[in-house]
């Protein structure tokens, strides 16, 4: 039977969704496809070769280079689920880039050594190695789906991988002691030339260009034959010796044949996981479906985007301009939580967490974070009771307490997969996919956005579960010809409530001529209205 990835969501059927829900992915031969229990499940092939390799996490690793031969199994949280594969996105995204700006070898590697170090490590060597795999095996299943998403994912994973191999090979002792272990790990069967062949080819192996450079050298180095047809490249480049279909190649050099096996493997289990993703997407409609569907568009650009800055340097969202931007310029979900705010004169923890993440991302200093939420929760109870139950919290948002971690804003695919509000009591979430039809649609009227046809179009994609284009089409439509007015950047309106604030506010100015500071902030005071639900 072959081997499966299995990837499954299972979860107490709960009010309180995230903290209770797994994501799975685990290996299963063919005949362990019936899960007993509430938990519906379809396999994906991902193993290239179809066989059964067991249930390890990258077994076959070593030194950070892995063929992910194995799949893995291991349970991942809907939020690590979606983090871990947009750390890898972050690092194969950087590798196309160079790739388009041609950079010197020297600045590819160490660009590529910085991007990985930032994105794909960790001080523990098992997360590490968890990331790794987890974050392979997700986005081979994310980008197995078209024949140009395959392409694109089977380019960048190549040259990383190579990269790790050759910094493998580079980091090595002279005997190549890393490299060695790794073809052992890995089962590759290399013939290994004999001292009495390797005198007999002495001269030969040592005229090929690039090989060894004394006598010494070359009796250190051990020679391995392969077939020709597996050392095409380094046939072509004349960087082996080929003596009866057989490619006679220094250790140091299988480097080029070991990515080329990576390549055939790889591109076989995307081949094979794209025969079945359309079941597993339908079977994981409600939670991983749309996740791996929508991964190739995710905005992986810096945690907290666009922090609207004055031309005075000065932060441009402050307890005084806040109400104003809000009706301006922020994202339906944002001007929920504001006009809940206004309105109960508090929020809810997830409220809380996702606008004040929000607002701090978006440039709002701790100081007038805390005046505004003061201001608003004052009118329904004292001082010391906010200053007890409620300053700590921003303080900590700001990384001034507890861990003093630097918390990042919510992007839109946390919001839309995160709880949703309870009716009537939150205000978080995102109205695009927590509001009915019927609410959606008396909102979007009472806001005017757009024409009827605008509204129309935006409810369609709100039905077939694309909440994200609904709300870049509530962009476009607020913003007539904004790709055509400079300066405003729209990387990122639909992925992040943030890129969508800052677009927006730059786009006014714009219209208005001004730069973005606070002073020249047009903000139209009155143009959006209460949006009692
Ligand atoms: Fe907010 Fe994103 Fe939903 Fe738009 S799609 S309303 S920015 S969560």
């Amino acid at each position: 039977p072959a081997t499966f990835i299995l990837l499954h969501a299972q979860g107490k059927a709960s009010k309180r969704r995230t903290s209770h829900i797994h994501s799975r992915c685990t290996t299963f031969p063919n005949k362990s496809m019936n899960v007993a229990g509430p938990i519906r499940s379809r396999p994906l092939p991902l193993s290239a070769d179809g066989k059964d390799t067991g249930t390890s996490v990258g077994s076959s690793s070593s030194n950070d280079v892995d063929m992910y031969l194995d799949v893995p199994s291991f349970e991942l949280s809907l939020d690590e689920f979606e983090e871990y594969a947009l750390a890898r996105l972050k690092v194969l995204r950087k590798i196309e880039e160079m790739k388009t700006r041609n950079l010197p070898p020297e600045t590819f590697r160490t660009q590529l050594d910085a991007s990985i170090k930032a994105n794909l490590t960790s001080t523990q060597q098992k997360h590490k190695t968890k990331l790794d795999v987890a974050s392979h095996f997700i986005l081979r299943a994310a980008y197995c789906r078209t024949e140009d998403l395959r392409r694109w994912f089977l380019a960048q994973e190549c040259r990383l991988f190579r990269h790790r191999l050759e910094n493998l090979s580079r980091s090595s002792s002279t005997n190549n002691s890393g490299l060695r272990e790794f073809l052992a790990n890995n089962d590759f069967d290399l013939d290994p030339v004999s001292r009495e062949e390797k005198e007999r080819l002495s001269d030969k192996l040592q005229k090929v260009p690039g090989g060894p450079t004394s006598p010494g050298e070359f009796i250190n180095t051990q020679y391995y034959r392969v077939p020709f047809v597996q050392a095409l490249e380094l046939v072509s480049r004349r960087e082996c010796y080929v003596e009866k279909g057989q490619a006679y190649v220094p250790l140091a050099r299988i480097v080029s044949i070991v990515a080329a096996k990576f390549r055939v493997a790889l591109s076989k289990s995307l081949a094979l996981a794209a025969g079945v993703f359309g079941q597993v997407a339908h079977d994981e409609a409600s939670r991983i479906g749309p996740l791996l569907k929508s991964m190739n568009s995710q905005y992986t650009g810096p945690g907290a985007p666009n922090a609207v800055m004055g031309t005075d340097g000065e932060n441009a969202l402050t307890a005084a301009t806040v109400d104003a931007l809000a009706d301006q310029s922020m994202p339906l979900c944002m001007q929920q939580l504001h006009q809940g705010l206004k309105r109960d004169h508090k929020l809810k923890h997830q409220g809380r967490l996702q606008f004040g993440l929000f607002l701090k991302g978006a440039g709002m200093s701790l100081e007038e974070h805390t005046l505004f939420f003061q201001r608003e929760f004052t009118r329904i109870m004292t001082s010391e009771q906010f200053n007890k139950s409620y300053s700590y919290s921003i303080r900590h948002m700001h990384g001034k307490e507890g861990k003093r971690a630097s918390y990042t804003p919510y992007n839109c695919m946390k919001i839309i997969f995160g709880n949703p509000p309870q009716s009537g009591v939150e205000h978080h979430g995102c109205p695009y996919k927590h509001f009915d039809d019927q609410n959606l649609s008396a909102l979007l009227t009472k806001l005017k956005i757009g024409s009827v046809a605008d509204r129309d179009v935006i409810m369609s994609h709100k039905k077939d579960g694309n909440f994200q284009l609904a709300c870049a089409k509530h962009f476009e439509v607020s913003h007539p010809s904004a790709t055509s007015v400079d300066g405003v950047n729209l990387d990122g309106v639909g992925n992040h409530p943030n890129a969508w604030f800052s677009a927006s506010v730059s786009y006014h100015n714009a219209k208005n001529g001004g730069g973005a500071s606070s002073s020249s902030i047009e903000l139209k005071q009155g143009q959006g209205v209460a949006m009692a639900m």
